[in-house]
């Protein structure tokens, strides 16, 4: 049976692990072919062979999203290598320092800025050039957060660079929907990845607390994420433009 994003060419940022990879799998078992990309080579190519053992077609190139040359040659050598772009989840992003703002550095706030929101913007930049000069439809989503949906103490730095993405996901759905170019988020809740794991062991007791607030009883696992990704970015998601979908097991319902 076809997937739902047969024969398309994906392109999958932050894939080296976590949710991307999660994501890049997903694409893979729904049919595409898929760019994994990641700062981390070695995990970057160990998502490749997953899916290759899965008996997908995967193919690895380095990228860091903070740097415009870098996204450039990303979406240039994904045409390269597979003759053109159809989806692109741009998912890589850092937590950086959790501090209140007066403790908040400029660096971490630079940095945040830099991966979270600079990221994801020059993503989206170059890819929306690449549908242009296709002359074809496309479709992008990007993580964003439920920190891109409220506040959260503790977490200044983080949360404007995620509101950020959500205000660019509405923009660019704006600017591209006559063209044919679908442009969504996701919002994921509390989802167990490294990421989560780095946060853990720098905080112990964050564990117990964030648990007690997650109406399901349980943090998320990276495949819920992923598969909100992929459906958004395939033609079943035609009409869903501008959106930024929560998928957190129920926390900002409270
Ligand atoms: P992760 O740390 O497991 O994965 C993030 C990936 O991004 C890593 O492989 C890392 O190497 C890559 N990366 C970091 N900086 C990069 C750069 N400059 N260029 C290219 N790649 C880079 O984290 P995750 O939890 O899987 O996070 C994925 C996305 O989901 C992030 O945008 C994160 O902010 C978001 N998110 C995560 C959670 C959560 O609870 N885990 C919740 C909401 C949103």
């Amino acid at each position: 049976m076809a997937g739902i994003v047969q024969g398309k060419v994906a392109l999958v940022t932050g894939a080296a692990g976590g949710i991307g990879r999660a994501a890049a799998e997903i694409f893979a078992r729904e049919g595409a072919k898929v760019v994994v990309s990641d700062l981390q080579e070695d995990n970057g190519q160990e998502t490749v062979a997953l899916i290759k053992k899965a008996g997908g077609e995967a193919t690895f190139i380095r990228c860091d999203v903070s740097r415009a040359g870098d996204v450039e040659s990303l979406v240039a050598k994904t045409v390269e290598q597979y003759g053109r772009l159809d989806c692109a989840y741009n998912n890589a992003g850092v937590e950086g320092e959790w501090t209140r703002l007066h403790e908040c550095s400029e660096d971490n706030f630079d940095f945040n800025y830099r991966v979270n929101m600079k990221g994801v913007f020059l993503c989206i930049k170059y890819q929306v050039t690449q549908f242009l000069a296709q002359n074809s439809p496309g479709a992008i989503v990007s993580t964003a957060s439920i920190a891109g949906l409220v506040g959260s103490k503790n977490a200044g730095a983080y949360v404007a660079a995620k509101h950020g993405v959500v205000g660019l996901t509405k923009t660019a759905a704006l600017e591209y929907a006559r063209k044919n170019i679908r442009v969504n988020a996701v919002c994921p809740g509390v989802i167990r990845t490294p990421m989560l794991e780095r946060m853990f062991e720098a905080n112990p007791k964050m564990e117990d607390a964030m648990l007690g607030f997650e109406p399901i009883g349980r943090f998320g696992v990276p495949p819920e994420i992923g598969e909100a990704a992929v459906w958004l970015c395939s033609d079943q998601a035609s009409f869903v433009t501008g959106h930024s979908m929560v998928v957190d097991g129920g926390a900002t319902a409270c």
